[in-house]
């Protein structure tokens, strides 16, 4: 079908030969839909299957091409039944393997039968082996062709082979013989760039990576430093950076209400508080005040570690709204935290004359229809709330500011279904996370935000001290529980598990939970997990924080949380299982109050050395962006960044950090293409974000 010129990135799979719909569901599991997914969907690794080993110089470990004819074939009975060839050249005998193997494959393997076989050399029983290889009889004609590129390993999913995936891409690759994949990086551009500069057109560099040639440098390769590699991951982070420069672009052309502060409001409120403000609290409030009084929107990600003193530079903004005549909106992810929320600004705004509304899924019947009411004909000046507030029922009279606390809950979607509360004009947005994402990440993922960050604690926080013990120990942590809860104090249990599935975290911490019941007589003991349902969730966090509960077992639904001072103590299962990160966010629930606190980590016995690493970096830290940048080096940004959770950036190629030296010409390359072939930025954006970008676009 080549040269009919669709574009590729409309070409459903189906259209190679072959691919049928059940293939097609197949390849639907690793977001291959089009014959542009197939081009992108890189290898893994790479096998040398370009030359014959002899079997007197085999490696155990090494992947391989040998050939040879069979001396015997037989069923070796032992623990577990198998069939074995033992395969012999002029250079010694190597034995072949099948666990499941049919009659007429036995049959096959006859002895004095040529046999070329691929596949994995291991040590066995008696000298080395092959299990289940792939192999190809051999008649007395003339031997096939061995490969004459190296063959690629892709990532692939139960019931696709790497053979059928093979078949595919080479496909695929023909649609590149006739340009229908056509360079929009121009040349000129190209020259600018050193890295580009190396002349690898796209085609090229898709063509090398999926069958390099036998000489081709695997380690460069397997380290994603190859120019054909770079040369794909620039062009991806560049149709991501041009989508966020287009929309910042669009920002500035929509509107948003000026809101300057007025200075004798700001006094006011600052003066009835119990505190002063920090260095890092003034600057970042400065930050906002500025932006609030642009008349177009505010797109802020206001980043500051748990406890670090967020909320107040939120009400802040909420002044600026309101002082001018508009209403500010506050939303939180659960109904927990809306309702510290909505303490907190009642006992700082009511006493300026400020009137609050409060909307959350529990308010019902009349008391919803008098909130509503009160939000649609502008008497509340704020609204604090969880998502309910993002429901379309919901009318502001004259919104001009929405804070969204901890984003990451929120979706991407819903962020922006917000923008369009406003009536005419686009209200500002201010979004705060406790989530410490690494300076350099946060610059291209988030590249569409504006950021300020909180680097500084108010002062008098003692750091929570940090345990490591064994699981041997179990019962001596168990005894700590029952004397911190018989002085007073409240505890955290945190169950985590390797698997996502929610059943099994809600089984697990199930079963600890009746563990400590029995364990633990006279301790009240509340358990939360994912399978509850929000109502029971609340419940049972709402008698943690009233004192009711003293010990709350939960998996790690709680991360991101409320604050309860009187909690001293957390006990975290198997801390091996979590990144850093989140650990130090699971922490940050306690050490909130006047008493020490303390962190217990109870790990399994085997402990790798990064397990190891990372529990010493907890130990030794409690600065976030200290323990996100080691996230980052132990982990990789996919995963510090929950690019899922977040609907940040999907890259499907480069890697932020490791081509991170990429991203200032990246940005360079944005700039310029922008000023010389803007079509082609449209075009670069479709190629690299396809559907993604109607969100950013809303
Ligand atoms: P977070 O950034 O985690 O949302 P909060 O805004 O909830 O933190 O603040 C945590 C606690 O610290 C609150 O009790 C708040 O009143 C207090 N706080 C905030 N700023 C200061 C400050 N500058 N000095 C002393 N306490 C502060
Ligand atoms: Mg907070």
């Amino acid at each position: 079908m080549p040269g009919n010129r669709e574009p590729l990135d409309q070409l459903p799979v189906t259209r190679l030969r072959g691919v049928g719909p059940q293939l097609e569901q197949k390849l639907a599991k690793i977001h291959i839909h089009t014959v542009q997914d197939v081009l992108f969907h890189l290898p893994l690794r790479y096998l040398d299957r370009t030359r014959i080993t002899p079997i007197g110089a085999l490696q155990p470990h090494g992947d391989v091409v040998v050939e040879g004819v069979i001396r015997a074939t037989s069923i070796a009975l032992g623990r577990r039944r198998s069939l074995v060839s033992k395969v012999q050249d002029n250079t010694g005998t190597l034995t072949l393997r099948f666990f499941h193997f049919s009659s007429g494959q036995q049959a096959n393997l006859r002895t004095g039968t040529r046999i070329r076989c691929y596949g994995e050399v291991r040590p066995g029983a008696s000298g080395l082996e092959m299990v289940h290889p792939e192999y190809q009889l051999l008649d007395d004609t003339r031997p096939p062709p061995l490969a004459d590129t190296l063959t690629p390993v892709y990532p692939a999913t139960e019931g696709l082979t790497q053979q059928r995936l093979r078949g595919i891409v080479g496909q695929a690759l023909t649609f590149l013989d006739d340009g229908s994949l056509p360079e929009l990086v121009p040349a000129d551009l190209a020259a600018d760039c050193p890295l580009i500069h190396c002349g690898i057109s796209l085609a090229d560099a898709l063509r090398y990576l999926h069958q390099p040639p036998p000489k081709a440098p695997l380690e460069v390769l397997a380290a994603g430093q190859h120019p054909a590699q770079q040369r794909l991951s620039f062009e991806e982070l560049l149709a991501h950076h041009l989508s966020l420069l287009r929309l910042r672009q669009q920002m500035r052309l929509q509107q948003a209400p000026a809101l300057p502060l007025a200075t004798e409001l700001q006094q006011r409120f600052l003066a009835q508080l119990s505190f002063t403000l920090t260095a890092a609290q003034q600057r970042v409030s400065a930050d906002v005040i500025g932006d609030l009084a642009q008349p177009y929107p505010m797109l802020r990600l206001l980043q500051g570690d748990v406890g670090s003193g967020k909320t107040v530079v939120a009400a802040l903004a909420a002044l600026c709204a309101v002082g001018s005549g508009y209403q500010a909106a506050v939303m939180a992810p659960t109904e927990i935290l809306a309702e510290q929320h909505r303490a907190n600004f009642e006992a700082w705004l009511t006493p300026l004359g400020i009137r609050i509304a409060w909307l959350t899924g529990r308010i019902k019947g009349k008391a919803r229809e008098m909130q509503m009411a009160a939000i649609a004909d502008g008497s509340a000046q704020l609204v604090v709330g969880t998502h309910a507030l993002f429901q379309d029922e919901v009318q502001f009279h004259k919104l001009g500011l929405t804070v969204i606390d901890e984003q990451h809950r929120f979706g991407v979607h819903q962020r922006l279904a917000l923008r369009h509360k406003g009536s005419g004009l686009v209200p500002h947005q201010l979004i705060m996370t406790a989530t410490p994402i690494p300076r350099t990440l946060a610059m291209s993922a988030y590249a569409d935000l504006d950021l300020s960050v909180i680097d500084e604690l108010p002062p008098g926080r003692t750091p929570v001290n940090t345990v490591a013990v064994s699981h041997l120990r179990r019962g001596d942590v168990i005894e700590r529980v029952r004397n911190a809860c018989a002085e007073g104090c409240q505890a955290y249990w945190v169950c985590t598990l390797i698997e996502e599935s929610d059943v099994l975290e809600a089984q697990a911490a199930e079963a600890t939970a009746a563990e400590l019941h029995l364990m633990l007589p006279g301790v009240s003991i509340g358990l939360v997990h994912g399978r509850l349902k929000p109502a029971e969730k609340e419940q049972v966090m709402r008698a943690f924080k009233a004192g009711d509960i003293d010990l709350l077992v939960a998996t790690t639904v709680i991360e991101v949380g409320v604050d309860v001072p009187n909690a001293s103590l957390m006990v975290i299962e198997n801390p091996e299982r979590l990144g850093l990160a989140q650990l130090h966010q699971l922490r940050g629930r306690v050490g909130r109050g006047q008493r020490e606190s303390h962190c217990v980590l109870l790990y399994g016995n085997l402990l790798s050395r990064q397990s190891k690493e990372r529990i010493r970096i907890l130990r030794e830290t409690s600065d976030g962006f200290v323990i996100a940048e080691k996230d980052l080096e132990l982990r990789g940004p996919g995963e510090v960044l929950g690019t899922r959770q977040t609907g940040a950036m999907q890259l499907r190629i480069a890697d932020l950090q490791r081509d991170a030296e990429l991203l200032p010409e990246v940005k360079a390359a944005a700039v310029r293409l922008l000023a010389r072939q803007p079509q082609n930025a449209a075009l670069l954006i479709r190629r690299w974000l396809g559907e993604n970008e109607k969100f950013a676009q809303a």
